[in-house]
């Protein structure tokens, strides 16, 4: 690109607005154009179920909003409120997935007290995560800290991470168990990247994700996802940046003009936009990068708390609801097959008792999704409760509103949701290392000037702005002669 307009970003989700945000405190003019009517792609927060009660519209819940790298340059423990409450996730569990008590499994932030309430697998449980968590700073490093290319910085935290991934990533999975509370555990966060299992590519995100919820827990923000877009769009004003909402760019000629442009789309949509600027060589290697199962969303408004059959449940803000690890694997599985599971795993969240001031005492609004074949228009509104339901009797009766969002209309609420997948590309081990394509530096094009910053490249889904950061970073230096700009308050 040529031209003295500064940069360009195309989308504001949490990692077009991390680059926005880079780019303007190191003076360079920025421009963000946003399809949508509001700024946050992932990170917004709205009245989806009813007027005046807030939901998170796609992330509610940020493991990596504290613990990585970008936002913690930018300090944003110090501009968004977080409670971050002792227990991280939970795992509900009743007579069929082996839990004839209905005892549920529960991570807190204490790796010791998770083991003492696991029972007899909890010292296995300890002996998986304890080698990562002495290493916390070096595994953060080795799963967040850019490329897979690179050789990591503490080559040992590099080593247990991989060992427990591929552990638990593989028919080994069971060894070090012998009851149902331990794994489950392990393989609700694992689902949280859709796919059969056990893989190395989901086993890969619950490792990581499981070491943050006994390190530094799983944060919830005050006030909802929202304000963690709003925290940058705020700094970005701040430093002479514009953005234009209900803007969509369908042509990279529109932005002719600019020194650089920064994609915060997917892989397919840089494609779309600008695949007459970039080589056909490029072009085919995004367009053949594969998208994912996708998420149909079920959101409810309640008169009360959920009525959990283990009160302890309602101390943690997600609980993940696959029942035992087989029957979670099953469900994944059916999905994988183009199927939807009788009993799908639903991931909720229930922010109100953490953030009581974001919607009226009397309206505890639950969020949850479920894992659908992409592209899915099937209603599972029914399937979900009846899975609540049989951790919680008696959720049924307090429901006052319900709203469903299919993985389709998912996909026309977000452009780079294609089929409802929400990673922007699906999480597979080869789409870990080559995301888009195999690169040290996947977020630059072959083109000069032009950038893909969105969750199609590493280190892949979750709000963290890594992407965003590291696309920034490199137009700084490439199209600018730059440094990194300090980021703090
Ligand atoms: C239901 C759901 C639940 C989730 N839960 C969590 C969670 O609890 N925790 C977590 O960390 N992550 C969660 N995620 C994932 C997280 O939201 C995403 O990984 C993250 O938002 C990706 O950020 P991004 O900036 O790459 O893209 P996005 O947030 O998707 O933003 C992209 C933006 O670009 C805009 N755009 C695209 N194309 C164009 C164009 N041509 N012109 C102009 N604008 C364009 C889009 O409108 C959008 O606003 C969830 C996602 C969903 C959908």
């Amino acid at each position: 690109m040529t031209g003295n307009r500064g940069t360009a970003i195309v989308g504001s989700g949490p990692n077009g607005l991390a680059a926005a945000v880079t780019l303007a405190r190191a003076g360079v003019p920025v421009t963000v154009y946003e399809a949508a009517e509001t700024i946050g792609g992932g990170t917004r927060t709205a009245e989806v179920v009813e007027p005046g009660v807030l939901h998170d519209v796609c992330s509610a819940i940020h493991p990596t909003a504290l613990a990585t790298g970008f936002f913690r340059a930018f300090e944003l423990e110090k501009r968004v409120g977080f409670s971050i409450p002792a227990a991280s996730y939970a795992n509900p569990l009743d007579k069929d997935g082996g839990s004839p008590d209905g005892r549920a499994a529960i991570a807190y932030r204490d790796l010791a007290r998770t083991a003492e309430e696991l029972g007899r697998d909890g010292k296995a449980y300890a002996r998986l995560y304890a080698p990562i968590l002495h290493r916390m700073e070096g595994a953060i490093d080795f799963a967040f800290g850019g490329s897979m290319l690179r050789f990591p910085r503490d080559p040992i935290a590099a080593l247990v991470t991989g060992l427990a991934t591929l552990e638990q990533g593989t028919p080994l999975w069971n060894l070090r168990f012998t009851e149902e509370a331990a794994p489950a555990l392990v393989s609700g966060v694992a689902a949280h990247s859709i796919g059969r299992m056990p893989n190395l590519a989901t086993s890969a995100v619950g490792v990581m994700l499981g070491a943050l919820g006994h390190d530094r827990g799983w944060p919830v923000p005050i006030g909802g996802s929202r304000s963690i877009a709003e925290a940058m769009e705020r700094d970005l004003i701040a430093h002479g940046g514009r953005i234009e909402t209900g803007h969509a760019i369908d042509d990279v000629r529109e932005l002719d003009g600019y020194t650089s442009v920064l994609f915060d789309t997917s892989a397919r949509g840089l494609a779309n936009i600008a695949g007459e600027r970039l080589p056909a060589r490029y072009v085919r290697a995004l367009r053949r990068f594969r998208y994912g199962d996708g998420a149909t969303k079920v959101d409810f408004v309640l008169d009360g708390p959920i009525p959990w059959s283990d009160p302890r449940v309602a101390e943690s803000p997600t609980v993940h609801l696959g029942g035992s690890r087989a029957e979670a694997a099953r469900a994944e599985a059916a999905v994988a097959r183009g199927a939807h599971p009788e009993r799908p795993y639903v991931l909720l969240a229930q922010p109100t008792r953490f953030d009581p001031d974001r919607n009226a005492p009397s309206k505890n609004a639950v969020w949850s999704y479920t894992h659908v074949p992409a592209g899915s228009t099937v209603d599972v509104t029914e399937r979900v409760i009846a899975q609540i339901e049989r951790f919680a009797p008696g959720f049924r009766d307090r429901i006052t509103a319900v709203k469903t969002t299919t993985a389709a209309e998912l996909a026309s609420y977000n452009r780079n949701y294609h089929g409802g997948d929400f990673s922007a590309g699906a999480v597979t081990l080869p789409q870990l290392v080559a995301r888009p394509t195999l690169s040290a530096t996947p977020w630059r094009t072959p083109t000069k000037g032009l950038y893909l910053c969105s969750s199609s490249t590493p280190p892949g889904p979750g709000v963290h702005g890594l992407s965003g950061w590291y696309a920034a970073l490199a137009s700084l230096r490439t199209d600018y002669g730059l440094p990194a700009p300090d980021l703090g308050l």
